[in-house]
């Protein structure tokens, strides 16, 4: 009897046509939470996870995570993948384990939301993406060429249509980058109106602040008054401490986040695990210089007096953080002469000029502006001051990257390492952070701050956005000097159920999903699935 039964139960499971499309078996489960992981299987239907325990029944594909960590697809909330279009593969994200970016930060964004996701939806691409509706976009659209002003009745109108409408078409929050023209020359009441509206929709404030370095204080407290009176719950982009006078108060500023959070203001941070920034080398020019434009920096610089007066507020402000030189600015990308790039500005001054005082290096950063421009990597954080921030428990990991064109110049390498780094270097070399905390950092904290329903947490129910990587092998081999190196370690990166990575290599699937903001267009639904969202644990080793 006994025989027999056994016998009947493995012929008609072997007769059986497999139940699930995707079994993971045996993986070290880091469920995103941050509690301790736990050693289950996985099954995987139509791109949602059915079932984790231990799984009886076979899958029409079955992955063995033996030795692995299976977690929930990395969410990355501070992006510039707007290129996600002309990129479509997203390879530096998804093969550092990305499975969701959110773009439109810094203040630049796509102005027509609407048509942007039905696009995504029409040519999928391989990440799932959201968006905020960008302040400097906004701005700019509304105001035509004179920013330096405040608006007028008529253009804070149009400002405010265009955030409601972005919100309506599905914007996850609204952006600033305060140093970057035309948002520099708002006035924080004009953002405080524009992100009641980001509120009432239940989005989020994403800022760049108006200085991450000398006036850091000033620019937290303005974050913060624009939260509070907006009702905007807020998001602390890319924190740092930005220049050697302000190194080492990383205590003063969380205590800041800490208070307005204990008077009720939703306030989180994100951070890329690097000690240099990376953005464009306009920003070494003072604003006023920038005003205008091209056309109108070339008559400013071809009078004696002024091209002296904006070198003067160079050397001022090199001055200020402490340097007497450009040493810490790293060309990434120039478009008129590509011997530039990897080259910090006084080799840079040497190379064109034969020469590089300071002033010859003020006068290649003129060059270069007037000439198409470029990106630069700026070294310019202290390593105590990432690992105090990375360590506090409501700061997410985000990488701050476009989408990378292989090859393409000497980028900072955040864009291809930034979550392997925190895991390899951070979590296994330095010890810095759990393994649970790192991951809750890419996972459900970001999902939750954003209101990503159904994503960032390993349960039943949820979209199947997994990586399964070795905690062993994980890195991040792209450096400064040679960036266009991906992430390794990853056995499979899968995105909706569908596997994106396969042992390292991008399997030229593209699942990915628009993330509109959840009940966009439709205001009544926004409170409801505040209750889905499971609350991770503050558990912070070392906070
Ligand atoms: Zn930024």
């Amino acid at each position: 009897m006994l025989t027999a039964g056994f016998l009947a139960v493995t012929l008609s499971k072997s007769l059986m046509l497999p139940t699930y499309d995707l079994v993971i078996r045996n993986g070290m489960v880091i469920d995103g939470s941050g509690n301790p992981a736990y050693y289950a299987d996985i099954a995987i239907n139509s791109g949602v996870i059915q079932e984790i325990g231990t799984i009886s029944e076979t899958g029409k594909q079955e992955i063995d995570a033996n030795n692995m960590a299976v977690t929930p697809g990395f969410i990355d909330v501070h992006t510039h993948a707007e290129n996600v279009i002309e990129l479509p593969n997203a390879e530096n994200f998804v093969r550092m384990g990305v499975t969701s970016i959110v773009i439109g930060n810094c203040g630049g964004s796509e102005l027509d939301l609407g048509s942007f996701f039905a696009k995504l939806e029409k040519d999928p691409v391989s990440v799932n993406v959201a968006s905020l509706v960008g302040q400097n976009t906004v701005r700019r659209s509304a105001m035509g060429g004179n920013f330096d002003r405040l608006p007028s009745d008529s253009e804070m109108t149009k400002m405010k249509a265009s955030v409601r409408r972005a919100m309506e078409d599905g914007a996850v929050g609204l952006s600033t980058g305060l140093i970057y023209l035309p948002g520099a020359y708002s006035k924080t009441e004009e953002i405080i109106e524009l992100a009641k509206i980001a509120g009432e929709y239940r989005g989020v404030y994403a800022t760049h602040m108006r200085s991450e370095g000398t006036n850091i204080f000033s620019a937290i407290e303005e974050m913060i008054r624009i939260g509070v009176e907006s009702k905007c719950r807020v998001e602390y982009s890319h924190i740092k401490l930005s220049g050697e006078n302000v190194w080492g108060r990383t205590n003063e500023v969380l205590a800041r986040l800490e208070k307005a959070r204990a008077e009720g203001l939703e306030i989180t941070q994100d951070q890329y695990a690097y000690t240099a920034s990376s953005t464009s080398i306009s920003t070494l020019l003072p604003d006023s210089a920038l005003e205008g434009g091209t056309a109108e920096l070339k008559k400013k610089l071809d009078d004696p007096i002024q091209r002296a007066a904006i070198a003067k507020d160079m050397t001022d402000r090199l001055a200020l953080r402490k340097r007497t030189d450009y040493g810490y600015a790293v060309i990434a990308s120039c478009r008129a002469d590509s011997r530039l790039n990897g080259k910090n500005l006084i080799e840079a001054a040497q190379i064109r000029l034969g020469k590089s005082t300071l002033a010859d290096q003020i006068e290649t950063v003129f060059w270069i502006q007037l000439n198409g421009g470029a990106s630069a990597v700026f070294h310019g954080m202290s390593e105590p001051d990432v690992t105090a921030f990375m360590q506090h428990p409501n700061t997410m990991i985000a990488c701050d990257a476009s989408c990378r064109e292989y090859g393409e110049g000497v980028p900072h390498p955040r864009g291809y390492g930034n979550n392997a780094r925190v895991l390899g270097r951070y979590v296994r070399e330095l010890k810095t952070i759990r393994l649970e905390d790192a991951v809750r950092k890419m996972t459900s904290l970001p999902a939750q701050t954003f209101r990503l329903k159904n994503r960032g947490i390993l349960k039943v129910g949820m979209a199947a956005d997994i990586n399964i990587f070795d905690p062993a092998l994980v890195t991040d081999p792209s450096t400064y000097v040679d960036p266009h190196k991906y992430s390794t370690g990853f056995k499979a990166v899968i995105v909706n159920g569908k596997l994106v990575v396969k042992n390292d290599e991008h399997t030229g699937v593209r699942s990915g999903v628009p993330l509109r903001r959840e009940g966009y267009k439709t205001r009544s639904t926004v409170q409801e699935f505040h209750s889905t969202i499971v609350e991770p644990a503050d558990c912070c080793a070392g906070a």
